[in-house]
């Protein structure tokens, strides 16, 4: 963890948010429920959102280069956003004793050279693919255990990534030509 980071007000904003609802937890007995989010895709993300499911789905639509960040061959897991609300409506359903911090992601592993090669499949784009900086501090991978959201609350995904991106491209299909015809 680098807590000068460019990017470190968005993880130490985190870190230090769950250490406050923790301490109301404690000494004024406040209901929480922490929830620990994994990379989350899916129908109406902003196209200018700057997250690589957007960026690669966008690109490939309007034939653009598809660019990758650094040699491609760091991984994610992706969960579709239906999944991910079904682990939130869990989670809140659950009695006072369950508090978290609890995992809700999928923990199918993907590259982004990977990513980019599904998405480019489906949607039969001949965008190129270029390389680009790789953004400093960008974790190597990201891969959530979700033993305790499957114990605690009977969850896991059930949308496999290519049937995810399948709907999310539809959306963005529809949403790009919108934008055009306007
Ligand atoms: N990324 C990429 N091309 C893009 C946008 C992102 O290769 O156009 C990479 C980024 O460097 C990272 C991964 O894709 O390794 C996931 O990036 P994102 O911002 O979606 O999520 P996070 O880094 O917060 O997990």
């Amino acid at each position: 963890m680098n807590p000068i980071g460019s990017r470190a007000c968005y993880d130490e904003g985190k870190r230090c948010a769950e250490t406050l609802f923790f301490d109301y937890h404690r000494q004024h007995r406040v209901e929480i429920k922490v929830a620990r989010i994994f990379n989350t895709y899916g129908p109406r993300m902003h196209p200018n959102d700057g997250r690589v499911v957007s960026n690669f789905i966008v690109q490939a639509l309007r034939g653009q280069d598809i660019t990758i960040y650094g040699d491609g061959t760091q991984t994610r897991s992706f969960c579709y956003v239906d999944d991910l609300i079904d682990g939130f409506v869990r989670l809140m359903a659950t009695g006072p004793d369950v508090t978290g911090p609890v995992n809700l992601g999928n923990p199918g592993e993907f590259s982004m050279r990977e990513l980019a090669a599904i998405v480019l499949d489906i949607t039969g784009s001949r965008s190129r693919i270029v390389h680009r900086p790789l953004p400093a501090d960008d974790p190597r991978q990201r891969r959530p255990d979700i033993s305790l959201a499957n114990e605690a609350l009977g969850w896991r995904p059930t949308v496999p990534l290519r049937e995810g991106l399948g709907r999310t491209v539809a959306y963005f299909d529809a949403f790009l030509r919108e934008v055009t015809a306007a």
